[in-house]
């Protein structure tokens, strides 16, 4: 059965989505999924080979292997699930939320040792850079990283930084000229760049709010890497498309004149989500044609056009929040990732709901978890190993946490 493709769905982006991930896990690229298509940075990390005892077991020999883990390792251990990861794993997570949700979790439980991490290399990253030192934090598969992350290295950030701070000089006045503001689905080396330069991290649901902080300390932000949730929040807030110009970053001065960066108010990096960018109005158009009472709600991270038609959008949590505040009935299209879609459907049977795509078409990192990675981590764990560790550089997460912490402190 391919990953999150319910049994009496056939379209599928990639029919690879059959493939078991260890076949793809060291090839180049992000594998099949809605990032297939994306080029990953060389610096990717890829997962190495693991034992054929786990490769090869079937699911319910790698069920109750991980059942009894899981119930070896007691307290000591918390599995964190995001909401787009496949149900065969989030069914064994201790909780299952958005990336921020999870990293608090990891916060809140001091008393884990370690916190198997079921999403991808930046969510574990905030993970460690919350937890405590004595605490580890387990990617159980290194090839799970993210498309749209990727789409923002250091070097590049640093570039695009040197050249804006050339042409934009040094402010006069109590107003910096750039604050640098970064989505928290960023490398730690991006969120620990942020926090050196006076700026801040912002979640899905709260970028407004973080944007409103950085206007109260600066002319302009440079957001970070998500061109659509920096759009849609700046044009709720009243910006205009001429405000808010596009960094290109192989371009010089990322393929901006000085006077439409001197203009800007939220210069907007070129990165998007592979998963969100699939959504159209056209499907909107459809579920619209096709039911009299559908309400569509949709993440930020779709273009803008898709969000300006939908009835609601709102990160994760408030795409859940809004079904579960349905009656029986209602009808809801919804623009993102299918495994959270379904498994809505799946909680709410007295309800219809969609996503927008008709085509099943994954997070390609998300897929990656599989759960012979999960009994493979957690056997090693019960072993005393720690296996798959990832560890932020101690300087980069303190740097980070400040633009964590003023995100935090920035909260409504
Ligand atoms: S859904 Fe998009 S932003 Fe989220 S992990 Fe997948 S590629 Fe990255």
């Amino acid at each position: 059965m391919a990953v999150g493709v319910p049994a009496d769905i056939t379209t599928t982006c990639d029919s690879q989505l059959t493939t078991e991930p260890w076949h793809i896990d060291r090839q180049q690229g992000y594998g099949p999924g809605a990032s297939t298509d994306d080029v990953a940075p060389p610096t990717t990390p890829h997962q190495g080979p693991i034992p054929p005892e786990y490769t090869q077991a079937s699911e319910s020999e790698l069920d109750a292997r991980i059942t009894a883990a899981k119930a070896t390792l007691g307290d000591r251990l918390k599995i964190l699930g995001h909401f787009y990861q496949r149900d065969e794993i989030v069914k064994y997570a201790d909780f299952v939320g958005d990336s921020f949700m999870l990293a608090q979790a990891a916060k809140d439980h001091p008393e884990a040792e370690a916190f198997v991490f079921c999403g991808v290399h930046f969510m574990a990253e905030t993970a460690d850079i919350l937890s405590q030192n004595h605490q580890s934090v387990i990617l159980p598969n290194l090839a799970a990283g993210c498309s749209m992350a990727d789409m923002a290295t250091i070097d590049q950030v640093e570039e695009a930084w040197e050249q804006l701070t050339t042409v934009l000089g040094t402010s006069d006045d109590d107003q910096a000229e750039l604050i640098p503001v970064t989505y928290m689905n960023s490398s730690a080396a991006i969120k620990a760049f942020c926090g050196r330069n006076g700026g801040i991290v912002c979640t899905s649901s709260n970028a407004a709010t973080v944007l409103e902080w950085a206007f109260e300390r600066g002319k302009r932000v440079i957001f970070f890497p998500d061109q659509h949730l920096g759009r849609n929040t700046a044009k709720a807030m009243g910006m205009t498309e001429e405000q808010m110009p596009l960094w290109r970053p192989y371009l010089p001065l990322g393929g901006n004149t000085q006077q439409q960066l001197i203009d800007a108010k939220v210069i907007l990096w070129n990165g998007f989500c592979s998963v969100h960018k699939r959504f159209t109005v056209a499907q909107i158009n459809k579920a619209r044609a096709d039911f009299d009472n559908v309400q569509v709600i949709v993440h930020p991270e779709c273009p803008a056009p898709v969000v300006e038609a939908a009835d609601g959008v709102g990160s994760t949590e408030y795409i859940r929040k809004a079904i579960e505040a349905g009656k029986p009935g209602d009808v809801f299209a919804v623009g993102t990732e299918i495994n959270l879609v379904n498994r809505l459907q799946a909680q709410h049977p007295e309800m219809t709901i969609f996503c927008l795509d008709p085509v099943v078409c994954p997070c390609s990192t998300m897929y990656r978890i599989h759960p012979a990675y999960l009994a493979w981590v957690l056997e090693a764990l019960v072993a005393g190993q720690i296996p798959n560790q990832i560890s932020v550089e101690p300087t980069v997460a303190a740097d980070a946490e400040v633009a964590l912490e003023r995100m935090l402190a920035a909260r409504p």
